[in-house]
């Protein structure tokens, strides 16, 4: 493995079980058993109803480009040489919102909601990071007039649903 130079993840003992879990390709989201909220960022208390009795969840690792920015000027010199990357955005199926980057699609194609899938990227022996590419098994761009319908992917985990506007 070639010696990896960017900044590490430097887990808390909440985080860790995430990063854990990164190692063995899964990728989870806590997720609140008293009223089903789903989260990225790891917490005591549920964010919406404050409940502890909190899990991690494995998700399904599709989604899609939520929003993202060409980063042309790294704010920290160990990103010089990956410039021009993709810092995405992903909207998991199930609902979180998980900050990432995007891999095997030229920058000129990417779009805001096309279909992603986890790819797992084993920087050292102890970091794994998911990173996000086009998913061919993905559905098309939802039309404006298809916003809020349910969509279910092959793996039988139901999408995410946006409320209605
Ligand atoms: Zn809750």
């Amino acid at each position: 493995m070639p010696e990896y130079t960017l900044p590490l993840p430097q887990p808390t003992i909440l985080h860790q079980p995430m990063w854990d879990a990164f190692k063995q390709h899964r990728l989870v989201v806590q997720r609140c058993r008293a009223c089903d909220m789903m989260f990225i960022f790891a917490r005591e208390h549920c964010p919406r109803c404050w409940a502890s009795d909190l899990e991690w969840y494995e998700v399904s690792g599709r989604g899609r480009l939520y929003t993202y920015t060409t980063v042309r000027q790294p704010m920290h010199p160990a990103f010089n040489e990956l410039v021009p990357y993709v810092y995405a955005i992903v909207q998991l199926d199930e609902g979180p919102r998980l900050p990432s980057n995007l891999v095997n699609v030229p920058i000129e194609d990417v779009q805001v909601d096309m279909p992603l899938r986890v790819v797992w990227d084993d920087v050292t022996s102890e970091f794994t990071l998911p990173k996000f590419e086009p998913d061919p098994d993905g559905l098309p761009r939802r039309m404006p007039h298809q916003t809020g319908a349910t969509r279910v992917h092959a793996s039988g985990v139901p999408a995410y649903t946006p409320a209605p506007a």
